[in-house]
């Protein structure tokens, strides 16, 4: 009996949680449609700073939880990013429940393109894990509200992983004084869109490399283009490397990973990288700096801003790198004040995000 009652008050913590974490978003859509087999879910977490820009996401989750659960935290990151990035811009995205590899069809990516056309513009979609620029095309064959197609500004994964390199530069200028990668060891954890250009962007200024991903194609071609040293992927976390860098999925840095870290800096692409906040404190006690995760990777948020803020002007790359190549400053000036402060450098990162959207919420 005693433990009914238990079990009951804790589910109602529990559900009154997920509703105080609910209520903090403006808008959850929910698709299920039979036809085309399409199960998705877009979550628009803020729009105070304008239309809520963020990618579609493709994975096999085990349930509709795990789904939901990953899209309502990258929702919410993406609206931290844009703030920090200075784009007038809020945050939301989306995640089709799928495997990538076997799943992909027209008819439901164009299922897709006509649940966000439904949000009328309030949410703009791209390419995030598991989703192509061509994917995105035929999702534009039912909404104009997509960002990184080819008539536009094309793939963001190049100019997020140049972003991840200049944050990775900041980092070791702040870490050690400077900011050559030449003969730096930096582990890439996950070799996909953003991983691959990462690795060719460290090789040509001399770094030397250590990989893991799951797809063993992706690791061959790392090894025949970068000559990079391959290790399993549950120890790429524990690689002796100056620098970590994941850019797989989310939950890099856990209660398992972080006592096994030996690089001095994390800087990756990934969404999401710490498996809890107290994660960021625990880093700073082992002396690690940890570049937060939606400041260090917005270089494709920053490229595609440039089709949805200025629709019908040509796609300028060298304007869009050169406001891409803001992100060694701001990360240095998060360094500094968490060196100063004592404080974990996410922490940092969440107060200038959280002082851009009360003005916007004041305005
Ligand atoms: P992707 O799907 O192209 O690549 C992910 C890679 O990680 C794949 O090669 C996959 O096999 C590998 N992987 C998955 N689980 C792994 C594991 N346990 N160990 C090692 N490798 C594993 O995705 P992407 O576009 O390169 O994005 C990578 C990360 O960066 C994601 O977290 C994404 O949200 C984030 N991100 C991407 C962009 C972008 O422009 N594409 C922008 C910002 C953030």
């Amino acid at each position: 009996m005693t433990s009914r009652v238990a079990a009951s008050r804790e589910s109602e913590e529990m559900a009154q949680y997920r509703w105080k974490r609910l209520s903090d978003y403006e808008q959850l859509m929910f698709c299920d449609d039979a036809e085309t087999g399409l199960k998705a879910i877009i979550a628009i977490h803020s729009t105070a700073l304008g239309p809520a820009l963020g990618g579609c996401r493709m994975w096999p989750y085990d349930s509709e939880r795990e789904a939901l659960d990953d899209v309502l935290r990258l929702a919410r990151g993406m609206t931290f990013k844009a703030a920090v990035a200075g784009l007038p811009m809020g945050g939301g995205k989306a995640v089709i429940m799928g495997d990538p590899a076997t799943d992909k069809s027209e008819s439901l990516f164009r299922a897709f393109g006509r649940m966000v056309d439904r949000l009328g513009g309030s949410y703009v979609t791209g390419e995030d894990v598991g989703i192509s620029v061509a994917d995105i095309e035929i999702v534009g064959r039912e909404t104009a509200h997509v960002g990184g197609i080819s008539s536009g500004s094309g793939d963001p994964s190049p100019v997020t992983a140049y972003g991840v390199f200049t944050g990775i530069r900041a980092a070791l200028k702040h870490r050690l004084g400077g900011d050559s990668l030449d003969g730096a060891t930096v582990a890439v954890q996950g070799l996909g869109h953003v991983g691959y250009h990462l690795c060719r962007l460290l090789r040509d200024a001399g770094a030397k490399l250590t990989v893991a991903d799951i797809a063993e194609k992706s690791v061959a071609r790392a090894v025949e283009e970068f000559d990079a040293t391959v290790v399993a992927p549950d120890e790429i976390h524990g690689a002796d490397v100056d620098v970590y860098a994941p850019c797989a999925l989310g939950g890099a840095i856990n209660d398992k990973t972080i006592n096994e870290i030996k690089a001095g800096v994390v800087a990756g692409a990934a969404n999401n990288q710490l498996a809890e906040p107290r994660m960021g404190a625990e880093l700073v006690e082992r002396g690690i700096l940890y570049a937060p995760d939606y400041v260090i990777n917005a270089g494709g948020v920053i490229n595609i801003s440039w089709d949805v803020l200025r629709p019908g002007t040509p796609y300028d790359r060298a304007r869009a790198l050169a406001q891409v190549d803001r992100i060694h400053g701001t990360l240095t000036d998060i360094f500094q004040r968490a060196a100063s402060e004592g404080r974990p450098t996410h922490e940092i990162a969440d107060e200038l995000a959280m002082v851009r959207l009360e003005h916007a919420h004041a305005a």
